[in-house]
């Protein structure tokens, strides 16, 4: 993994009771932080995507790590929360994360399905607003566990579909629903610590028509019991 020292760009922090600190941008696939002791002080590692933010962000970010070094609970300073959610930040790191996941093909066509053609159903039928999707960017995935159908990185705002769904066999709406159920991640604010599939997620769910036939159809997709 190769890393990059930007101690000399971070202004002096305070650092009881470490002598010393130095601060690396380390190549990551997703947005993530660590800290590790050293002889004399501490190493505090941040992603790369970080790479390209304000010197602000990376000092309110370094403070918070090193007051979680010292045991305290780990609270994410607003300046990063705000910065990650610019489209800025999205846009300009997307593709580094696309290309750093490995499995994502990057296609909306697949052989037999378009997901923008589920996207736009959705949002048509009015179950998906134009702010859920707003930066957002849709592929078929090169492969995905059993039984997982999609998948949603809130922070780069990919989703990604399981291609054992791309199939003439499998009905329109069965792919529809799985992209529903991820753009409802997106609609997410990822900032709240909320559990994923809470109260409010389950509501907005159940709004999809045949909810209850799909979900069947899912939870037999891989034995066959669907083709009944
Ligand atoms: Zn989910």
């Amino acid at each position: 993994m190769r890393t990059t020292d930007i101690t000399d760009r971070i202004r002096p922090l305070s650092m009881y009771p470490y002598d010393d600190y130095n601060v690396v941008l380390k190549q990551t696939a997703h947005l993530h932080y660590a800290y590790r002791r050293t002889k004399t002080g501490i190493e505090i590692e941040l992603s790369d995507y970080l790479g390209e933010a304000p010197l602000s962000v990376l000092n309110d970010e370094c403070e918070a790590i090193v007051a979680w070094s010292r045991g305290k609970k780990f609270v994410q300073p607003q300046s990063l929360t705000d910065y990650i959610r610019t489209d800025d930040f999205i846009v300009s790191n997307r593709p580094k994360y696309l290309r750093r996941c490995r499995t994502v093909t990057m296609m909306q066509q697949g052989s037999s399905k378009n997901l923008i053609d589920s996207v736009e159903r959705l949002m048509d039928s009015g179950l998906v607003f134009d702010t859920d999707i707003t930066n957002s960017f849709f592929t078929w995935a090169t492969h995905m566990a059993k039984y997982k159908f999609g998948q949603c990185n809130q922070t780069f705002r990919v989703v990604s579909v399981n291609p054992d769904l791309d199939s003439d066999s499998v009905p329109d709406a069965v792919v529809d629903y799985v992209i529903y159920h991820e753009i409802l991640h997106l609609r997410q604010d990822p900032t709240k610590n909320h559990r994923p599939h809470n109260a409010q997620f389950r509501s907005w769910e159940h709004m999809f028509p045949d909810y209850d036939r799909i979900e069947e159809y899912l939870r037999g997709f891989y034995t066959g019991s669907h083709r009944r």
